[in-house]
């Protein structure tokens, strides 16, 4: 590297960057957790210490999204794609079909996955559904899902109330990035590596009455229930719930969710503002709908994007190729990015232009 004094800001969509406080911490915790003289990464899943661990992750993430009574957290693993498989197992068994809601990559490979165990119905799809989201949805329907923010396709929805009384949503990239109504959905899920920690866990916020329902066969450690009825029921990612614990304390320092949000609509508003007044870079997603947490853009001309490329990482802004999906470039602005690394990218990009443009 070039250039290593400066600062590296990564824009990379998952495994995200985490707060630096968060990384300290978890750094000396691997030598020595809270004066144990232990490493977290040796500490017994059952030991009174995780699990009061365990019990204060769940009440932090509770009082920040102002979770009800009645919704259960359970910490599952397997990232947020096997709950593409888990959702048609637990919540579509005796029932007749589930209706999709598909705005994008991710909404599309659940339904793929979820085939494999009923009727699925797609019944909205593309940029109308998320311009609109009076979707057609039926009542009769065992569940509704959909996913507001697309990661890969920078398209974001944010009107979603009371659309059905078993709306499910995966919300794996802008799950804590704003407050929400959580008794607007029967579930929520989210693989952690995006928002909220490191990966290897997903969380899931489910309704009470959502639970129990899943099909005989269902695998154990895939059943909603097993977690419902024992919070850790076989050797969990220790580290990272460790880690997802300190990044939630550390959104309580930074004012709650409400904060976090004016920050995230400040800094995607700028990279937006930046990108529609430029000739070189363009978005293409109706403004109503793009995404705060994964701003797509594509460069005017393409031939350009390797040197693009080449060229904010030796100034350390790095992880900025688009998924290989969609191609292009796309910077993820997660909780843990500051306004500073926005600037910073924004600089370089106008910058970049006047050279190349
Ligand atoms: C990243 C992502 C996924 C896939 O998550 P895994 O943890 O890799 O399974 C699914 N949905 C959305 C919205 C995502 O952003």
């Amino acid at each position: 590297m070039s250039n290593t004094a400066s600062k590296v800001y990564n824009f990379c969509a998952g495994p995200a960057q985490l707060p630096e406080t968060v990384l300290q911490q978890a750094q000396q915790s691997i030598i020595d957790w809270q004066g144990t003289g232990t490493s977290i990464l040796s500490i017994g899943h059952r030991t009174d210490a995780f699990m009061q661990m365990v019990a204060e992750t769940e009440q932090d993430l509770r009082a920040l999204m102002q979770m009800p009574d009645h919704y259960r957290v359970l910490f599952m693993q397997g990232g947020a794609t096997s709950q593409f498989s888990a959702l048609p197992l637990n919540l579509l068994h005796d029932k007749h079909y589930a209706e999709y809601i598909v705005t994008g990559h991710w909404g599309k490979k659940a339904v793929d996955l979820a085939r494999q165990y009923g009727d699925i119905r797609v019944v909205a799809e593309g940029l109308d559904a998320a311009q609109n989201t009076q979707w057609p949805v039926s009542p009769d329907a065992a569940y509704v899902h959909c996913t507001p923010n697309e990661t890969i396709d920078g398209v974001e929805f944010r009107q979603i109330e009371a659309t059905h009384s078993k709306l499910v949503a995966d919300l794996s990239s802008s799950i804590l990035s704003q407050p929400i109504r959580v008794e607007d959905y029967a579930m929520i899920y989210a693989g952690a590596q995006k928002n909220i920690g490191p990966a290897g866990l997903c969380v899931v916020l489910i309704r009470e009455d959502m639970i129990g329902q899943a099909a005989p066969h269902t695998p154990p450690l895939y059943n909603y229930e097993t977690y419902a009825k024992q919070a850790i029921p076989n050797t969990p990612p220790t580290f990272a719930w460790y880690v997802c614990h300190l990044v939630f304390q550390w959104l309580k320092q930074q004012g709650g969710l409400s904060m976090i949000a004016e920050r995230n609509t400040q800094k995607a508003q700028a990279l937006y503002d930046f990108i529609d007044q430029s000739a070189l870079y363009s978005n293409q997603v109706p403004v109503s709908c793009r995404s705060r947490m994964n701003v797509i853009f594509q460069l005017a001309r393409p031939e350009l994007e390797p040197i693009f490329l080449r060229d904010s990482k030796a100034l350390g802004l790095v992880g900025l190729a688009g998924h290989r999906a969609v191609g292009g470039m796309r910077a993820s602005l997660y909780n843990a990015m500051p306004l500073e690394g926005v600037q910073a990218l924004i600089q370089f990009m106008q910058a970049f232009e006047e050279q190349y443009g």
